[in-house]
């Protein structure tokens, strides 16, 4: 079987989940990824994946650091298909400017980068089809995906009118040193709506979606707690069977000790390397309907959840494989599976 060359400039949180993901896929394989600064990462990474610099101007820190490069992002872009771009934000828009146009090749973008740097903003679930052969794809922020992901499954179920989606922000990533909020709750932003809801409405269009955001001091996961109206009279059973239709949804029960995000992400330590949570986690006893409105609460693995729509999004830019048999195989290598 060909394999899209895919490389991965930026490994980071982001970019090195996203390389060991492609590594299992048999339609791609990883021609290299980059750094910009020889640290831990990039020694770590050079020995896994071909190690290019993405600075240029780096290399002397690299050869004097003694770490194994194979050239610059320069050498590496006309190796691949298609470039992931998982750089910090807005910088993608940068490399998109500065290399890949020029070079004339595909490019993923996160959700860190505005929605105008590509054609088409992705989730999976939601959009694979309008991926088909694009040039240019965003897969949304960790947020949004969370989001997107439970809308979709809800209204290809129910009919469904507003949405109010409060969102508790983990404030950095574990390996953050340099900032963070130790000892406060902070309004994020402080006037409403919070950039989340427009965000979806970039996959999902015609959902009435307004959202609300809070950083907390936690590292762990985010927090959503959703109230949507249904136009139709269902009950906690129904929405719960339908969430149990989807892999990419996780139900966690209370009563089985899923007391907070420290005993999910304890019990992701027991599941997954690097304890990562591809679903949506789902709380069953948050799922209460009172009236016309749905009220849930889930929650996200910030540095997973867009792992496998990246994985996804590559396969429909080459039209590789129609949505559901692209989603059963990324879900299968990376074992996204129903484990109650
Ligand atoms: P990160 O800081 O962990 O990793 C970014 C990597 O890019 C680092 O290794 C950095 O050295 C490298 N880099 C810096 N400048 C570069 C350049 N000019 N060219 C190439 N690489 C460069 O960041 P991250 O958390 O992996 O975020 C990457 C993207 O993913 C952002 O758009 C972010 O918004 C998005 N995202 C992050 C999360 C999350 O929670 N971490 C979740 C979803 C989406």
């Amino acid at each position: 079987m060909m394999k899209v060359k895919v490389a991965i400039n930026g490994y980071g949180t982001i970019g090195k989940r996203v390389a060991d993901a492609v590594s299992l896929q048999d339609d791609m394989e990883v021609v290299g990824v980059t750094k910009t600064r020889p640290d831990y990462e990039a020694k770590l990474g050079s020995k896994r994946y071909p190690l290019y610099v993405a600075k240029p101007e780096n290399v002397e820190l690299f050869e004097k650091a003694g770490i194994e490069i194979h050239g610059t992002i320069e050498d590496l872009l006309p190796k691949a298909d298609i470039i992931v771009d998982c750089s910090p934000n807005k910088v993608g828009a940068e490399n998109k400017a500065k290399y890949y146009e020029k070079a004339g090749l595909k490019a993923i973008f996160q959700g860190g980068e505005k929605k105008d740097v590509a054609e088409v903003s992705f989730n999976a679930l939601a959009n694979y089809d309008m991926a088909k052969g694009k040039r240019y794809v965003r897969v949304v922020s960790c947020n949004t995906t969370g989001l997107t992901r439970f809308i979709y499954q809800l209204k290809t179920n129910f009919k469904i009118g507003r949405i109010r989606a409060t969102m508790l922000r983990r404030v950095v990533d574990p390996k953050e040193d340099k900032k963070g909020l130790v000892n406060g709750i902070m309004p994020d932003p402080v006037a409403i709506p919070s950039h989340h809801g427009p965000d979806v409405k970039t996959v999902l269009p015609d959902v009435d979606i307004v959202t609300t955001a809070f950083k907390l001091p936690t590292t762990l996961m985010h927090i959503h707690s959703l109230c949507i109206e249904l136009k139709e009279n269902a009950s906690p059973e129904d929405v719960i069977s339908v969430l149990e239709q989807e892999p990419r949804i996780m139900l966690v029960s209370a009563g089985d000790g899923f007391t907070s995000t420290a005993k999910v992400i304890e019990f992701a330590r027991e599941l997954r390397l690097r304890y990562d949570l591809f679903e949506n986690i789902v709380w069953e006893e948050s799922i209460g309907i009172d009236g016309n409105d749905l009220f849930v609460t889930q929650a996200v693995h910030q540095e997973a959840i867009v792992v496998p729509e990246n994985v996804d999004a590559i396969r429909a830019m080459f039209k590789l494989a129609e949505k559901d048999e692209s989603i059963k195989k990324t879900n299968e290598t990376l074992r996204i599976q129903k484990v109650f």
